[in-house]
C-alpha cells in the first residue's frame, strides 16, 4: 500500500464525502463518558439471560390473567414481593388500595334469526348484565356516531353495533369507551362494538367502557371484525337480523388490592427518586403477558440488574407495580395521594404499558432541557437500536402524579403487535420474544441508571 502524502490523502477522502447529512448519527456527548461503561454492563448482562422473559411466563402460567378483584391478582402481589425480596431489593412493601371488582359470570351473542347461530362475544370491562333470559332485538349496525345520529329514529328498541375498522387506537377506542351510552341515550337496548384492534384470527378484544352519568347503562359486548363485517354485509342484504346477548356481567364490593413497591436506595440523595413501572392487573382473558406483565417485569428486571452489578446510583430508583389500571386506575391515583408530600422529590417518572417487544427508545414529556438531556442518554442505546426520543411520553398511572407536580415522564417504546395482542385471550407470554424483553429491560435500565446517578438532577 502506497504512503499518502497529506495531499494525497485530503484528495481521496474528497471523493468519499461522509454520508452524514441523510444518515443522521449523533456523535454520543462528552459529559456521558463515565456511564459508557455501566451502561455497556447492564446492556451485556440483560441479554446474557432470558431471566425477565422467565419471570413473566412464571407469573402468567401460575396466577393467569389478573382482573381487579380477582384472587389471582392477590395471590401475584404476593408473590412479587418475596421475589423482589429474593432479588435483594430493598424497602419492598405494598400500598393498600380499594379496588373496584367487576366479574363477567357467563356471557354468549347469537344471531337469533333468521337462522340460529352463535357468535363469538366478549363483554366489556364495567358493563351492566342483562335480565336473566338475555335481550332480544333487532340489529341496527352503523359505522360512526354521525351514522347512529342520522338513524336516531330506528334506534330505539334495537341492538346497536358500531362497524368501525381500526385505525388507531386513539381514534377507534371512542366508540368502545362512549359507544355504549351515545346508543343508550337513543333508546338501543344493548350496544355491539367492532374488536378494537386489528383483524386478528376472529379474536375478540375487551376493554372498559364509560358510561355517561345520569343516562341510560345499557349491556356492551365486543364482536370480532370477522363477524361484524358480516352483520354488516347481511343487513346490507336487505336481511332482518335478530341478535340474543345474555350477560352476567356485575359489580360486586369494592375489593382490597394493593400497589407493589421495591426499591435501590440512593447512596447520596435517597430522598430523591426515579420510579419506573407497569401496571400488574390485567383484563380476565389470556393472561395479561403483553398488557402489562411485561411492563412490570421489564422495569422490575431494570432494578434486578443494576443490584446485580452492584450499580447503586446516587438517587433511589424505586419500581412500582400499579393494581387497576385497566378498569379503575385506583392503583395511580393511590400512589399519587399515599406520595403527595413526597413528589416534588420525583426526580422521573417512567411507565412500560405498550408491550416489551422490539425497544426503539422512548416518548419524552417534559422540558427542552429535559428532552436535550433524555436524547444524550439515548446514544449509550444506539447499539440495541433503541435511541429513538418521540415527541411525548407518559402513562396512565404516572399520569396523576406526574400532573400534580410535573415531572418529566418516560414511556417505553417499542415496535411490535401490541394493539392486537392487548385485552385478548390471545395476551399470552408466547408472543414475546426472550431477546426482546431483554433488550426492552436494558434500554429501560440504562435510561433510569444515568438519570439516577448523574450529579445534575433532570430538569
Ligand atoms: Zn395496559
Amino acid at each position: 500500500m502506497p504512503i499518502l502524502r497529506p495531499l494525497a490523502l485530503v484528495l481521496l477522502l474528497a471523493q468519499f464525502p461522509p454520508p452524514a447529512l441523510d444518515v443522521p448519527k449523533r456523535a454520543a456527548p462528552e459529559w456521558l463518558a463515565p456511564y459508557r461503561d455501566p451502561a455497556a454492563r447492564l446492556i451485556g448482562e440483560a441479554a446474557a439471560t432470558d431471566a425477565a422473559w422467565q419471570r413473566l411466563a412464571y407469573l402468567g402460567d401460575t396466577y393467569g390473567h389478573r382482573l381487579s378483584g380477582s384472587p389471582n391478582l392477590e395471590a401475584a402481589i404476593r408473590w412479587a414481593v418475596e421475589e423482589m425480596k429474593r432479588d435483594g431489593l430493598e424497602n419492598v412493601h405494598t400500598e393498600a388500595v380499594k379496588v373496584p371488582h367487576w366479574v363477567r359470570g357467563r356471557e354468549s351473542l347469537e344471531i337469533a334469526g333468521p337462522i340460529p347461530q352463535p357468535l363469538v362475544v366478549l363483554g366489556l370491562g364495567n358493563s351492566v348484565g342483562t335480565p336473566a333470559a338475555g335481550i332480544e332485538a333487532e340489529l341496527l349496525v352503523v359505522r360512526s356516531f354521525e351514522e347512529l345520529d342520522a338513524a336516531k329514529d330506528r334506534v330505539k328498541g334495537r341492538i346497536v353495533l358500531f362497524n368501525v375498522p381500526f385505525t388507531t387506537y386513539g381514534d377507534t377506542v371512542r366508540f368502545r369507551a362512549l359507544g355504549p351510552s351515545r346508543a343508550g341515550v337513543l333508546g338501543a337496548v344493548a350496544m355491539l362494538v367492532r374488536a378494537v384492534g386489528p383483524a386478528g384470527l376472529r379474536t375478540p378484544h375487551t376493554g372498559a367502557l364509560s358510561y355517561v352519568d345520569g343516562q341510560p347503562q345499557i349491556p356492551a359486548a365486543a364482536v370480532t371484525t370477522e363477524d361484524a363485517a358480516r352483520l354488516q354485509r347481511m343487513v346490507d342484504r336487505g336481511t332482518t337480523v335478530r341478535l340474543k346477548l345474555l350477560m352476567e356481567a356485575r359489580f360486586l364490593p369494592d375489593a382490597d388490592s394493593a400497589n407493589v413497591v421495591g426499591e435501590i436506595r440512593g447512596r447520596e440523595r435517597p430522598d430523591e427518586v426515579v420510579v419506573i413501572g407497569g401496571h400488574f392487573d390485567s383484563w380476565d382473558v389470556g393472561t395479561g403477558s403483553t398488557d402489562d406483565g411485561g411492563g412490570c417485569i421489564a422495569t422490575w428486571e431494570a432494578l434486578r440488574l443494576m443490584k446485580k452489578l452492584n450499580l447503586r446510583p446516587r438517587r433511589t430508583v424505586r419500581v412500582v407495580l400499579w393494581t387497576n389500571e385497566e378498569n379503575g386506575g385506583r392503583g395511580g391515583q393511590a400512589y399519587h395521594d399515599q406520595h403527595l408530600a413526597e413528589l416534588a422529590n420525583h426526580v422521573m417518572m417512567l411507565e412500560s404499558d405498550g408491550g416489551v417487544f422490539r425497544p426503539t427508545g422512548f416518548g419524552f414529556s417534559g422540558t427542552e432541557t429535559g428532552r436535550a438531556r433524555v436524547r444524550d442518554i439515548a446514544t449509550l442505546l444506539a447499539g440495541i437500536h433503541a435511541d429513538g426520543i418521540s415527541p411525548s411520553g407518559g402513562g396512565a398511572d404516572i399520569g396523576p402524579s406526574v400532573q400534580q407536580a410535573g415531572i418529566p415522564a418516560l414511556s417505553l417504546e417499542v415496535e411490535g403487535n401490541y394493539f392486537l395482542l392487548h385485552h385478548t385471550p390471545a395476551d399470552t407470554i408466547d408472543k414475546i420474544d426472550p431477546l426482546e424483553i431483554a433488550r426492552s429491560s436494558a434500554a429501560i435500565a440504562v435510561m433510569t441508571y444515568v438519570i439516577a446517578e448523574m450529579p445534575e438532577r433532570l430538569r
